[in-house]
């Protein structure tokens, strides 16, 4: 995971970028410039590097037990060829979802993607960038004049693996040539620097996901600070960038109104006035399905995430199993109160779901 050091001479936590433990390749990856790129980069980090036939197929990650092995996964870097080139949808935030890395090497208790990976957890990234948005000119010109959106952290978290990949770069410019087509990310990650002075024609809505400070502290180990976070933001502001923040997951826990009272003060307090400018707020409560709670007790056996069956409701799934959300009441409070805060910090603000 991403590790925290302290900057020389200063008492500044700071999050270094991903460096894996090891890498592998597929070999048709290193035909393309990207593979190239990349592995070069692994060379030069010194890191040991393996190859393989398939970057769905990783057998031999090292580790005596399914924990170590989880572990060492999660700091694992895969390069391959994205050969599925039909997109996933991905509502309610975008029209589809554009692969272009699958898995992250943050260890947030809660994130779907323990179960959605299963036995995959290592961290994919596609080197096939120019297939992959010959796919995506097809889906916005399959709609267009309505415009597409296109999310790209839906299975991963690309911000946090943009200085090995350069992947949302490419992707945001050729969004910025597109007049259908849109491009949004989120992160909690604030490795932004290879994003600044791109063409981006405010095509790409970048979002930050944030948190109250006992979430981020209890649940989201491996990931970057809120100050962080917040420094990342108020600099793709600067850069020009469509700004906008996930509150999520809002987990109801004893103090949350003041956690996220004080979250949104923090907020208001660090953002200058002309970046709380066309901001918008997206905000998901938590949810767990009994796969997840499984998973999860595994994977962090001292988790205080809060998965009791009995305190939720169950809301059922469109395919296959249901999830566990807040009763009506719970989410109903929740809702209100942070969106009452958010519009007293943020009036012009906007809130574009709360689910
Ligand atoms: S940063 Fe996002 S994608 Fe990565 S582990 Fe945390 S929730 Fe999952």
């Amino acid at each position: 995971m991403p590790t925290q050091v302290l900057e020389a001479g200063r008492k500044k936590l700071v999050t270094k970028p991903f460096l894996p433990d090891l890498v592998y390749f597929e070999p048709d990856a290193l035909e393309y410039p990207k593979g190239r790129k990349i592995y070069d980069w692994a060379k030069s980090h010194g890191l040991p590097i393996r190859m393989t036939t398939s970057h769905n197929r990783i057998t031999d990650l090292p580790g005596d037990t399914e924990l170590e092995k989880y572990r060492n996964a999660k700091r694992t870097l895969v390069v391959g060829i994205r050969k599925t080139l039909k997109f996933d949808t991905s509502k309610p935030s975008a029209e589809y979802a554009i692969p272009i890395s699958t898995g992250c090497m943050g260890h947030c208790h809660y994130c779907y993607l323990q179960t959605t990976l299963g036995a995959k957890p290592y961290v994919r990234v596609y080197v096939n960038t120019d297939d992959i948005l010959r796919a995506a000119q097809q889906y916005i010109d399959e709609r267009k004049p309505e415009i597409t959106r296109f999310e790209a952290a839906c299975t991963s978290d690309p911000v946090g693996l943009e200085h090995i990949t350069g992947s949302l770069q490419d992707l945001i410019e050729f969004m910025g040539k597109q007049e259908y087509g849109r491009l949004r990310f989120v992160t909690k990650y604030h490795h932004v620097e290879p994003l600044i002075g791109l063409n981006h024609q405010l095509h790409t809505r970048i979002r930050f996901s944030i948190n109250s400070d006992y979430v981020i502290r209890t649940f989201e180990p491996g990931t970057s600070r809120f100050e962080e976070r917040i420094e990342a933001a108020s600099k793709i502001a600067k850069a020009g960038y469509p700004l906008g923040f996930i509150i999520a997951p809002i987990i109801w826990y004893d103090g949350w109104e003041q956690g996220y009272t004080e979250l949104l003060e923090k907020l208001a307090e660090r953002l200058e006035l002309q970046e709380k400018t066309d901001l918008t707020f997206e905000l998901i409560q938590h949810r767990f399905t009994k796969t997840a709670k499984r998973v999860i007790e595994q994977r962090y056996p001292k988790t205080k995430l809060e998965m009791d069956e009995a305190k939720r409701k169950y809301k059922w799934g469109r395919w296959g199993q249901g999830k566990y959300v807040y009763p009506d009441e719970q989410a109903e409070a929740l809702r209100m109160f942070i969106t009452e805060q958010i519009f007293l910090h943020f009036p012009d603000a906007r809130i574009e779901y709360f689910t």
